[in-house]
C-alpha cells in the first residue's frame, strides 16, 4: 500500500509501505479522508518528531477487515476514529484528565492517518471508533476529531448564556470554537485575526464581530463591544504566546482564558497577576480530546449543528501531502482546513 511518509522538513515521500497485520480485536480500514491538522503542520515544519513517521489523526474511513473478536463493526462500515486512548483508571483518568494519562500518547493508529490503509488497535476500536451515517460526507466526518478537541477545551470555559466569547485566531480550531461557543449559549462571539480572508470567513459563519488585530486596537474595540466590562471567555487558537498577556487584559471579572495552542518551549509571558485574587480570573490549558467528547462531536457534525462546509477550503489527494503542508503553512494563502483524500 501507499503512504505519505514524513522523513524531515521538506522531505515527505509518497511511497510503498507494509500493509499492517491486524490482531483479533483490531480493524483494518481504508482511509477516505484525513484532515491536515495544525499540529501535523507544526511537527513537519519545526521537526518536533523524528522521521520516518506517518502523521495524520483526523481519520474517516471504511472498514475492510475485522479481527475475529471485534464486535459491532464489519467490513463496509463507515467509521471515524481518533488517535490516543486513555487507561480510564490512573491518577489522571480518575480526575478526568484523560489526555494526561501515561497510556494516552503511547497508543497509536498504524501507521498513521496519511496512509491508504490503517490498523485500528483493539483499544481504539473499543473506545474511539464510531459508525457514521451514509448521508455524512467523508470530509465532513474527518472534522469530528477536531470538533471533539474544541469541545474538550470549551469544557473549562464553562460558557453561560449571555456570555461574550472572544476567539484569537481564525483557523480551523478558532472557527470551530467560535461556532461551538455559540452552540453552548454564548450571546456574543468575537474573532480576531490578521488575515482578511479568515475574518471574512468568520463573518460568514455568523460571528458578531471580526476584528483585524493588525489594523485595529483590539483592547479598544472589545471595550466598546462590552461597554467596558471585558469578555467572559478568551480562547487562544493561535500559536503566539504573547497573546496571553492581551487575553488576560481583555477578561471581564471572573473570566477564563483557554489556551489551545502549542506555545514555544519555556516561553515566559507577563500577565497582570493581581487579577487572579482581585477578579478571580483563570487560565486553563487544553490538549487533544477524550473518548467522551467524540460522541458529542459526532452528534454535532451528523446533525449539522455547526457549519463546516465553509471551513474546508482545500482538498489534496494522499500523494500531495508535501505540497498541501507547504501551501497550508504559508500565511499568504487563503486557506483554513485542508483535507487529504484517498487516491493519488
Ligand atoms: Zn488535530
Ligand atoms: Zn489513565
Amino acid at each position: 500500500m501507499k503512504a505519505s511518509v514524513y522523513y524531515a522538513k521538506g522531505d515527505i515521500r509518497y511511497e510503498e509501505v507494509a500493509l499492517p497485520d491486524i490482531g483479533e480485536g483490531d480493524l483494518l480500514i481504508k482511509m477516505k479522508a484525513c484532515g491536515l491538522c495544525g499540529t501535523d503542520i507544526h511537527k513537519a515544519q519545526h521537526q518536533t518528531v523524528t522521521g520516518p513517521v506517518v502523521l495524520g489523526h483526523e481519520v474517516a474511513g471504511e472498514v475492510v477487515k475485522a479481527g475475529h473478536n471485534v464486535q459491532g463493526f464489519k467490513p463496509g462500515d463507515r467509521i471515524i476514529t481518533a488517535i490516543h486512548v486513555p487507561c480510564f483508571t490512573c491518577h489522571y483518568c480518575d480526575r478526568g484528565h484523560f489526555t494526561l494519562c501515561d497510556q494516552f500518547k503511547k497508543t497509536h493508529i498504524e501507521p498513521g492517518g496519511f496512509a491508504e490503509y490503517i490498523r485500528l488497535p483493539e483499544l481504539h476500536v473499543k473506545h474511539l471508533t464510531h459508525r457514521i451515517s451514509e448521508k455524512l460526507s467523508w470530509e465532513k466526518a474527518s472534522l469530528i476529531e477536531p470538533v471533539g478537541c474544541c469541545l474538550h477545551g470549551l469544557k473549562s470555559a464553562n460558557i453561560h448564556p449571555q456570555d461574550t466569547v472572544l476567539v484569537m485566531g481564525g483557523g480551523t480550531i478558532g472557527l470551530l470554537s467560535a461556532q461551538l461557543a455559540r452552540l453552548k449559549g454564548a450571546a456574543k462571539v468575537i474573532v480576531t485575526d490578521i488575515s482578511p480572508f479568515k475574518l471574512a470567513s468568520s463573518k460568514k459563519l455568523g460571528v458578531d464581530h471580526a476584528i483585524n488585530s493588525a489594523q485595529e486596537d483590539v483592547v479598544a474595540r472589545v471595550a466598546e463591544i462590552t461597554q467596558g466590562l471585558g469578555v467572559d471567555v478568551v480562547v487562544i487558537a493561535a500559536g503566539i504566546s504573547s497573546l496571553l498577556t492581551e487575553a488576560v487584559s481583555l477578561l471581564r471579572r471572573g473570566g477564563r482564558v483557554i489556551v489551545f495552542s502549542p506555545f514555544d518551549h519555556n516561553s515566559e509571558i507577563k500577565v497582570d497577576a493581581s487579577r487572579f485574587f482581585k477578579d478571580e480570573i483563570s487560565i486553563v490549558g487544553t490538549y487533544s480530546l477524550s473518548p467522551y467528547e467524540m460522541k458529542e462531536a459526532l452528534d454535532i457534525i451528523e446533525n449539522n449543528k455547526i457549519n463546516v462546509d465553509d471551513i474546508i477550503t482545500h482538498r489534496w489527494p494522499l500523494s500531495g501531502l508535501a505540497e498541501a503542508i507547504g501551501f497550508a503553512a504559508n500565511p499568504a494563502n487563503e486557506v483554513i482546513k485542508v483535507i487529504m483524500t484517498d487516491g493519488d
